[in-house]
């Protein structure tokens, strides 16, 4: 019974070995597209993913699920398209419909400053070869019917930043997806796994200490998001990452009336429309560090004023759930991607704020590369952990901040 049980689920229980050529911290979207690269890219398979709670618990069961690539740096911009372009061909590499939906993302400048901001990364995207263009009222009217672009408006909308290709996908899909891939190649997935501690000596992690028992590994990652400087903290790695918790809710559902994905930044607010017609509405970081999940009352009414803001007509519509993760925000608003200066044969993909479930294949494939060759491939480069020391920052927070 149960060798029958086994043989339904998508990935198979395994007891804890002493030894792994890698073992991953946090199996989130990032832990498992670095495993998934790692097997089939590079034939690494003696992988084991360790995750202290179920498969995306982390944040990567609990985001908006917005992709885009209309990043603002040099830096950025490649890396991020990098990602899309993964994502478009995934349901088909997978095996496995991911549900990715490229309806088309908006991001609305409410003033000259903002309009200002917007034309900066729509040059930046055109060169880079991302499509992405700004459009003026008229424009914005025909493409989203329901929203206020009337002057009289409180917070009036001047232009808007169109980015085609951006959408929404069905994040647990996408780490189920992973994990049944993780699987079929050979790597070991193992839930319910807290890494407590780590042993370093001579410049390296000798030991991860787990709630199932101690092993050693060739290579330690660590891909736990909002938990990663408390666990890079433990192979003696300390990072310049604050911890927020971060919102969203979810109303109930509504005949569709909204096909693209709708951002303010000014506002603070982003609001798109799931399949089933419901509203699914995000806003900023919580103003305070914290490891909390809770919903909060401000927080929603935040959500709920600014939503009216641009669509007055949903007065009375009723919020049917809201919830939080925690994010692992840097100061540059990019991530940290790479191997520790200081400890040899231990990595990092973390600092992914509130952004990073669109980066999560880029980065595990580039990631995957430079542990299996020990060469960071060039668009790796600008996001290794020396950047703070040396002072070479991204500066991605204009387009990255709210707007996810
Ligand atoms: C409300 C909200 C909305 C968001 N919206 C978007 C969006 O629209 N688009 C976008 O791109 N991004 C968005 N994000 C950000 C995105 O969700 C994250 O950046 C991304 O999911 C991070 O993935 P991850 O795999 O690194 O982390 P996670 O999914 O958080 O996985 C980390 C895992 O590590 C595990 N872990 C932690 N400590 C340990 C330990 N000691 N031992 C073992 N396991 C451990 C955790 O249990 C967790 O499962 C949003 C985030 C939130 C909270």
């Amino acid at each position: 019974m149960d060798e029958l049980f086994q043989s339904r689920r998508m990935w198979r229980r395994h007891e804890l070995k002493p030894h792994y050529d890698v073992a991953i911290v946090g199996a989130g979207v990032h832990g498992l597209a670095t495993a998934y690269y790692l097997a089939k890219e590079h034939g690494v398979r003696k992988v084991a993913l360790l995750e202290k709670g179920y498969l995306g618990c982390g944040s990567s069961g609990r985001n908006t699920a917005i992709l885009r690539s209309n990043y603002r740096t040099v830096e950025g911009i490649p890396f991020y398209e990098l990602s899309l372009k993964l994502y478009e061909q995934m349901s088909a590499e997978l095996g496995w419909n991911v549900l990715f939906s490229q309806c088309g993302h908006l991001t609305l400048a409410h003033n000259d400053s903002g309009v200002a901001g917007l034309r900066v990364r729509a040059e930046n995207n055109q060169l880079l070869g991302v499509d992405s263009r700004i459009i003026y009222p008229a424009e914005i009217r025909r493409l989203v019917p329901a929203l206020d672009v009337s002057s009289g408006a409180h917070w009036p909308i001047l232009a808007a930043l169109y980015h085609p290709p951006g959408g929404i996908i069905r994040h647990d899909a996408v780490v189920w997806g992973y994990a049944r891939a993780c699987d079929a190649l050979g790597v070991e997935i193992h839930p319910f796994t807290e890494v407590t501690g780590m042993e370093t000596a001579r410049g390296r992690v000798e030991r991860v200490r787990t709630t199932r028992g101690d092993l050693a590994a060739g290579a330690v990652v660590n891909c736990t998001a909002g938990w990663a400087s408390t666990v890079s903290q433990m192979a003696g790695v300390p990072l310049p990452i604050v911890t927020h918790p971060l919102q969203a809710c979810v109303t109930e559902p509504l005949k569709p009336f909204l096909h693209h994905v709708i951002v303010s930044a000014t506002l603070h607010v982003y609001v798109n429309q799931t399949d089933k017609g419901e509203l699914v509405i995000g806003a900023e970081i919580d103003p305070y560090q914290s490891y909390s999940f809770r919903g909060t009352l401000p927080t929603l009414e935040q959500m709920a004023t600014y939503t009216l803001e641009l669509f007055p007509q949903l007065h009375g519509l009723r919020v049917l759930r809201q919830w939080a993760g925690v994010c692992d925000i840097t100061p540059d608003f990019a991530p940290i991607i790479g191997r520790a200066e200081d400890v040899v044969n231990f990595y990092m993909d973390v600092g992914w704020g509130t952004y990073g479930f669109k980066a999560a294949p880029g980065s595990g494939k580039l990631l995957a590369a430079l542990i299996a060759t020990g060469r960071a491939p060039e668009l790796l480069e600008p996001f290794a952990p020396g950047r703070f020391r040396q002072g070479r920052l991204v500066g991605e927070k204009a387009a990255a901040a709210v707007s996810h």
